[in-house]
């Protein structure tokens, strides 16, 4: 065993989270000091570290079981969002619901080409058809939002 006073940048920086948390005896915290005194290096390292825990609440050490990453990687390949229990099929939940949305984003698209053309078509003189085109999506949704709030709404042609 090495003197307690000769402690290597290792031995000194894994003492530090505990140091920092006040857990060390003071039979330890003491090397640790000279340590920090001594070496700019640790020192540096050391008020990192202090800084960092002005942001993040420390947590008790969890220990990760042997291979923990390669499951979750093995799970997550095999469609495991996270949310369903172990046992269940993981896919079988989310299937419709990608079908809905889908469907959804399918309607969404059919009912905004329908308010683009009747935008288009009744205002005649203001829209020719190539404007359609051109119209980026942006503007498209503004119209339809003008349209939705009832203002904006061209003042020739639909009110006629
Ligand atoms: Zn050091």
């Amino acid at each position: 065993m090495k003197n307690s006073n000769d402690f290597t940048c290792d031995e000194a920086r894994a003492l530090v989270p505990a140091y920092l948390d006040g857990e060390l005896s003071a039979d330890r915290a003491s090397p640790l000091r000279q340590h920090l005194m001594e070496c700019a290096d640790c020192r540096t390292k050391t008020q990192a570290h202090k800084a960092q825990r002005h942001w993040f609440v420390p947590t008790p050490e969890v220990s990760v079981p042997d291979g923990f990453a390669a499951r979750v990687a093995r799970r997550a390949f095999q469609g495991d969002t996270g949310e369903a229990p172990v046992t269940a099929e993981p896919l079988a939940p989310i299937l419709p619901f990608v079908l809905r949305m889908t469907a959804a984003a399918a309607a969404l698209l059919l009912v905004l080409s329908g308010v683009i053309r009747a935008v288009d078509v009744p205002t005649g003189g203001q829209l020719r058809a190539d404007d359609g085109a051109t119209m980026s999506l942006e503007e498209a949704l503004n119209r339809l939002e003008a349209m939705d709030n009832g203002e904006g709404r061209p003042s020739e042609g639909l009110d006629r």
